[in-house]
């Protein structure tokens, strides 16, 4: 996998599947006609159009690894009063058509040439989850941290528990048996995790973006070594 793969034109993608992940986040599977080559982080723009021509589009990562099928994953959370992630949640449904321009973006993107350390907060573990499940369906070298409110906000639960290259990070409540007091992803959680030569991706609200690259300056780590994506105002 060498550069990023060109941007297609707009397009119509089949919802072929919509599976809770959390209380207010789902995955929504999106069949393409024709196969989709993307690279680990990058996303694709959903766009609406209301019968009365007014349109909204949003951005959303793509959650799968590239496998060279016809279908990938998005994980859309819920937000209060959100036009678009409200749209999607309430008024899509299996069989409807989407809007969807993609795969966008070459600098969040991660193919395993250097090992990568992938900080996420909330949904901001979408892109990460595609370089982890990259790294382990190719066997690279990839480590996630990743911050929830609660065990109940923790997205893809199954594959990130208990799993030695994931650090969960609870930072209201923990689940029972948990070593680590609740609490925001601090100095020592990165720097248990930093290796020599290799790439951080940072993703999340800004704020969480700030907090945890300000951590990163702290612990010497060299700015040009990471690369990072934020979601929203938040
Ligand atoms: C590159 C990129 C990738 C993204 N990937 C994902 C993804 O994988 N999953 C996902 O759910 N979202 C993702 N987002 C955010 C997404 O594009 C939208 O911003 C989000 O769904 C809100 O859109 P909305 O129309 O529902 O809300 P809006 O109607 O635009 O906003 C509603 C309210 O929520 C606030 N708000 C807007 N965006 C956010 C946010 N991200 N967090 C908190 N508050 C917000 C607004 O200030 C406003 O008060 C991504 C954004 C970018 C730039």
């Amino acid at each position: 996998m060498n550069g990023a793969p060109p941007t297609r034109p707009w397009e119509h993608a089949t919802v072929v599947s919509i599976e809770p992940e959390t209380a207010r986040v789902a995955t929504f599977r999106l069949r393409f006609a024709t196969p989709v080559d993307f690279l680990p982080g990058q996303h694709v723009v959903v766009r609406l159009t209301a019968p009365d021509g007014y349109r909204a589009q949003r951005s959303y990562s793509i959650a799968s690894a590239p496998d060279g099928g016809d279908e990938l994953d998005l994980a859309v959370e819920r937000l209060d009063d959100g036009e678009v992630s409200g749209f999607l949640h309430d008024g899509v449904e299996v069989g409807d058509s989407l809007e969807v321009r993609g795969p966008i973006g070459g600098w969040f993107t991660w193919t395993g040439e250097t090992p990568a350390l992938l900080i996420g907060g909330g949904t901001g573990v979408v892109p990460l989850m595609s370089m982890l499940r990259h790294a382990r369906a190719t066997g690279g070298d990839a480590r996630l941290l990743v911050s929830v409110r609660t065990p109940a906000d923790l997205l893809y639960a199954s594959e990130l528990r208990e799993r030695p290259d994931t650090t969960v990070v609870y930072s209201r409540v923990t689940p029972p048996g948990s070593m680590r007091p609740a609490g925001r992803i601090g100095r020592d959680d990165v720097a248990a995790l930093l290796a020599p030569g290799a790439t951080t991706y940072l993703c999340g609200s800004s704020g969480f973006v700030e907090a945890t690259s300000a951590l990163l300056v702290e612990l010497g780590t060299d700015a040009a070594t990471v690369r990072i994506e934020r979601f929203g105002p938040s």
